[in-house]
């Protein structure tokens, strides 16, 4: 597997579209993991602050509408 960008060997692979990249080209992103209920009733939610992130792709906080599926 090589960086998708420059070919070199990668140090990992992106959490959000599994591109390999390298690490001159890797970028931070916040990645939320899983989301539970606490103790008290408060929604919590599981953070990698700094989750392996290509910089290529556009991870979206929220699902989009795709109304041409129907
Ligand atoms: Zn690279
Ligand atoms: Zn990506």
């Amino acid at each position: 597997m090589r960086c998708h960008k420059c070919g070199e060997t990668p140090m990992g692979v992106c959490q959000f579209c599994g591109r390999a990249v390298c690490d001159q080209h890797h970028g931070p992103m916040p990645f939320i993991l899983t989301i539970f209920v606490g103790d008290n009733q408060i929604p919590k939610a599981v953070v990698v602050s700094d989750a392996l992130w290509c910089g290529t792709c556009k991870p979206q906080p929220e699902p989009l509408p795709m109304p041409e599926i129907y």
